[in-house]
C-alpha cells in the first residue's frame, strides 16, 4: 500500500509537470468529446487568448468559438474526416471569436484519439495573426511592384544570364515595338544592335565576375519594324541565395530623341546650311584624318581648293536666291564626282574644297580636276537664265606641299589665284613641277584614246630560244604607240595609263587579234615553224572583260590555232582574285592555250601556291637575270626557281638576257630558254623576219 502511495504520488507528481508544460505551451490546446461537442479539457493558453476562465470553458464547446454561420458545419465535417481517416490526423484553418467577441485567426492541428469508449479529439491550435499579417503586407508589396513594374514610365525587364527575357513592362514593349509574348520568346541578343553586342557581352561577363555591380550605357535596340532606337540602359546582376547568377534587372530609357537633336546639333556644328556639305571645321577634321592616315600607309593627300569665276557677278545682278540655287547645284555636281572616303566642303561663299585621301598616282588627281572642270561648266538654268559656270582649282598635295590641313588649304589657295591669272576655268598644282606633269597626262590620255583609231600601235615581236637545240621557239608580242611625228612611247609609258582608264580592254583585244593574225600569216609561209606567239595579258584586262569567249573569238576570227598562243599573266592577276583566275585558266588551258607566269620572282606567290593553277611556263624576271652573273643571291634564287620549276615540270624561261655569261650560267643551270637582247631586241615583224632567216643556224645554242 505504502508502495502504492507512492507510485501514485510519484504519478500525480509526473502529471503535475506534464500539466505545467502543457499550460505553458504557445499554442492553444484543448480536449474535445467528439459526440456531446464539448470541451473536456484546455490548457492556460487556450484560455488565456479565448479571455474564459476554465470553469467557464469547459462548459462551452467548439461550436461556442465561431461567430460565422456555416462555420461548425465546416468543422464537424472536418472532424469526421478526422476520425474516419488512417492517420486520424487533420489540420485546418479557422477564425476563433474571444468571449469579448473578438476575433482571431487560427490554424488547428487535429488528432482524433479514444478514451474509455469515447471519441476525443485533441485540438492544438495556433493563433496566425502575425503570420497572415505577413502574407498581406508581402502580397501589398507584390502588388505595389507589380503595378510600378508594369505601369513605369521607363522600360524596366528582367533578362536571364543566358539573355531571354523573363519579364517586361508595358513602356520596354512599346520602346522596342514587341508583345510581352513576343518579347519573351526572344533573347536580348535579338534586339541588340550587332555593333553594341560585344560591349554587352564583356560587361555581362564583367559583372558574373562581380567585378562590377552596376552600369549604365548608351545602345541601340532593334525595333521589331528594323529601324534602330538609342537607349540608355542601366543593368546589375541579381543573385539568388545560394550565389548563383539569377537575373540581370535593367530600366532601359529611350533616348532617340536626344540623340537625334545631338546629332542635328552637332550637323548644324560641321554643315554648311545651304548645302549640307561639311563646314571648313569638319574639313579641318577630315583633312587632318587623312594626313594621319597618309602618314601610316606612306600615302598622298591631295586638296582641291575650287572657286567659282566671276561668281560675285552673278549675285550682284540677280540677287542671293539665285547665288544660293547656283551654290546648291555646283555642291552637289561636286559631290558626284568623288569617291566614297573622300571629302566635298564648303568654306563659304563660293569657295570648295576636295579633300582626295589616299592618291595613289598623282595623274588620278589631274584627271579629277579635269572632270570637276567639266561638271561645273555644265550649263544651268536659274530664275530662267542660262549660266555657264566656270571655276578655278588650286592643289596641294600632302606631304610634298605641306605638313598639316593649315599649310595645305594656305597653299592651295595660292595655287587656285595662279589658277585665275592664268585665264580662269584651270586647275594649278602648287608644285610648279606638277603642271607640265599633269599637262602631259592629259595630253597623253587624250592621244591614248585617239591612238587605237589612228592606227597608231604597232607590236614588236622578241624571239626566244630553246637552250638544248639553239631553236626559236617563241616570239613575245610587245607593243608600242607611234604617235606621228612623236617618239616612239613605250608600254610603261602608257600601259598603266590605259589600264586605269579601261583602253587596256581595247588595247588588248587589238594586239591579241594583231598578233594571232601575224602568227598566221608566218605559219602560211612558212617563216617560223613550231613557234608560240607570246601575249601580255594585264589585270584590268583579267577583270573586266570575259577573257576566254574574247581568246576564243580572237582565235576562231583569226584561224590562229590555240595551241600557237601563249598568255603570259603575271602572279598578281591570280593572287588578287584566285578563284576566278583558276576558273579562267582552266578554261583557257583547256582550250589548247599555254600560259606563262611573266616576271616570276617579283611577286610574293609560292611555286607551291602556284601549283593549282594550269601554267606551262615560269619567266624568271629580268632583274634577277641581270645580275646573275655577279650578285649571288639572285644567282641562287634562278637556281631555285629552275629546279623546283622543274620538279612540278614546268619550262623555265629566262628574260633579260644579255650577255654571253649569262647564258652560259642558265645553260648550267639547265634553263630551258632565254629571251633578251643577246638574241635580239624587240623588232617589228618585216625586221624579225629578216633578222632571223639571216641568223637562221648561225646562233651558237
Ligand atoms: P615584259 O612582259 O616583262 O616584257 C619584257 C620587257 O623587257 C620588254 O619591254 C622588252 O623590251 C624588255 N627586254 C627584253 N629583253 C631585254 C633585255 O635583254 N634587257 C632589257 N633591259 N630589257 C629587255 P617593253 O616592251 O618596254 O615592255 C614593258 C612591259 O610592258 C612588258 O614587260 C609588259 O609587262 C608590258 N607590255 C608590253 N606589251 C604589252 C601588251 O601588249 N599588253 C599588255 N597588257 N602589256 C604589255
Ligand atoms: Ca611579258
Ligand atoms: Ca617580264
Amino acid at each position: 500500500m505504502a508502495q502504492n502511495i507512492a507510485a501514485r504520488v510519484r504519478s500525480k507528481e509526473e502529471l503535475r509537470r506534464f500539466r505545467m508544460a502543457l499550460d505553458s505551451s504557445i499554442d492553444a490546446v484543448y480536449l474535445i468529446d467528439r459526440l456531446d461537442m464539448r470541451f473536456i479539457d484546455a490548457n492556460q493558453t487556450a484560455t488565456k487568448t479565448l479571455g474564459y476562465r476554465r470553469d467557464e470553458l469547459l462548459t462551452l464547446g467548439p461550436q461556442d468559438l465561431k461567430p460565422d454561420a456555416g462555420e461548425l458545419e465546416r468543422i464537424n465535417r472536418r472532424f469526421d474526416e478526422v476520425v474516419l481517416s488512417d492517420s486520424k490526423t487533420g489540420m485546418f484553418e479557422t477564425v476563433h471569436q474571444r468571449k469579448d467577441g473578438t476575433r482571431l485567426p487560427v490554424e488547428v492541428y487535429l488528432r482524433a484519439v479514444k478514451s474509455e469508449g469515447r471519441q476525443i479529439l485533441v485540438a492544438v491550435v495556433r493563433d496566425i495573426t502575425s503570420r497572415l499579417r505577413a502574407e498581406a503586407a508581402l502580397r501589398e508589396s507584390e502588388e505595389r511592384f507589380r503595378v510600378a513594374f508594369s505601369q513605369a514610365a521607363v522600360g524596366l525587364a528582367h533578362v536571364a544570364p543566358d539573355g531571354r527575357w523573363l519579364m517586361a513592362n508595358q513602356k520596354l514593349c512599346e520602346i522596342v515595338g514587341y508583345t510581352q509574348e513576343e518579347l519573351l520568346r526572344l533573347k536580348y541578343q535579338d534586339l541588340t544592335h550587332p555593333e553594341d553586342l560585344p560591349a554587352d557581352v564583356e560587361l555581362g561577363r564583367r559583372m558574373l565576375a562581380r567585378e562590377i555591380h552596376e552600369k549604365a550605357r548608351e545602345k541601340r535596340y532593334r525595333h521589331k519594324d528594323g529601324h534602330f532606337i538609342w537607349v540608355n540602359l542601366t543593368s546589375s546582376l541579381v543573385w539568388d541565395a545560394a550565389g548563383k547568377p539569377k537575373y540581370y534587372s535593367t530600366v532601359v530609357e529611350d533616348i532617340s530623341r536626344r540623340k537625334r537633336v545631338e546629332w542635328e546639333l552637332l550637323h548644324l556644328a560641321n554643315h554648311d546650311a545651304l548645302t549640307s556639305l561639311p563646314n571648313r571645321s569638319l574639313l579641318q577634321d577630315r583633312l587632318s584624318q587623312a594626313i594621319a592616315y597618309a602618314n601610316r600607309s606612306e600615302g598622298q593627300v591631295a586638296v582641291l581648293l575650287i572657286d567659282l569665276d566671276r561668281f560675285k557677278n552673278i549675285n550682284d545682278s540677280l540677287g542671293h536666291d539665285a547665288g544660293d540655287a547656283i551654290i546648291m547645284e555646283i555642291g552637289s555636281r561636286l559631290s558626284v564626282n568623288v569617291r566614297d572616303g573622300d571629302t566635298v566642303a564648303r568654306l563659304g561663299g563660293d569657295e570648295f574644297v576636295v579633300v582626295l585621301a589616299d592618291v595613289e598616282r598623282v595623274e588620278t588627281i589631274a584627271t579629277l580636276a579635269q572632270q570637276v572642270l567639266e561638271s561645273l561648266a555644265q550649263p544651268m538654268t536659274i530664275q530662267g537664265h542660262e549660266f555657264f559656270p566656270a571655276g578655278s582649282i588650286g592643289i596641294s598635295l600632302y606631304p610634298k606641299d605641306g605638313q598639316d590641313a593649315q599649310a595645305l588649304l594656305k597653299n592651295a589657295d595660292t595655287a587656285m589665284y595662279r589658277a585665275k591669272d592664268a585665264g580662269r576655268n584651270n586647275f594649278q598644282f602648287y608644285a610648279q613641277d606638277m603642271n607640265s606633269r599633269a599637262l602631259d597626262r592629259l595630253k597623253l590620255e587624250g592621244g591614248l584614246r585617239r591612238a587605237l583609231s589612228r592606227q597608231e600601235f604597232v607590236l614588236h615581236y622578241q624571239p626566244q630560244m630553246d637552250l638544248a637545240t639553239g631553236a626559236i621557239v617563241g616570239l613575245e608580242a610587245l607593243i608600242r604607240w607611234q604617235p606621228p611625228g612623236q617618239e616612239t612611247v613605250y608600254p610603261g609609258d602608257f600601259i598603266p595609263i590605259a589600264e586605269e582608264t579601261g583602253l587596256i580592254v581595247a588595247i588588248g583585244e587589238w594586239v591579241l587579234r594583231t598578233a594571232c593574225a601575224q602568227h598566221v600569216a608566218w605559219d602560211e609561209a612558212a617563216t617560223f615553224p613550231h613557234t608560240r606567239i607570246g601575249v601580255n595579258l594585264s589585270a584590268r584586262q583579267f577583270k573586266q572583260q570575259d577573257i576566254v569567249k574574247m581568246v576564243s573569238r580572237v582565235l576562231h576570227e583569226t584561224g590562229c590555232h590555240a595551241t600557237c598562243l601563249e598568255l603570259e599573266i603575271t602572279e598578281s592577276i591570280i593572287m588578287e582574285n584566285p578563284e576566278m583566275a583558276a576558273e579562267t585558266l582552266h578554261k583557257l588551258s583547256d582550250m589548247g592555250v599555254h600560259l606563262s607566269i611573266d616576271d616570276f620572282g617579283t611577286g610574293y606567290s609560292s611555286l607551291s601556291y602556284l601549283k593549282r593553277f594550269p601554267i606551262n611556263t615560269l619567266k624568271i624576271d629580268r632583274s634577277f637575270v641581270r645580275d646573275i652573273t655577279t650578285d649571288s643571291d639572285d644567282a641562287a634564287i634562278a637556281k631555285a626557281v629552275i629546279a623546283l620549276a622543274h620538279s612540278m615540270k614546268l619550262k623555265v624561261i629566262a628574260e633579260g638576257v644579255e650577255t654571253a655569261e649569262q647564258l652560259h650560267f642558265l645553260r648550267e643551270q639547265r634553263c630551258d630558254q632565254i629571251q633578251g637582247y643577246y638574241l635580239s631586241r624587240p623588232l617589228a615583224a618585216a625586221e624579225i623576219e629578216t633578222l632571223l632567216l639571216a641568223k637562221r643556224g648561225s646562233i651558237q645554242p
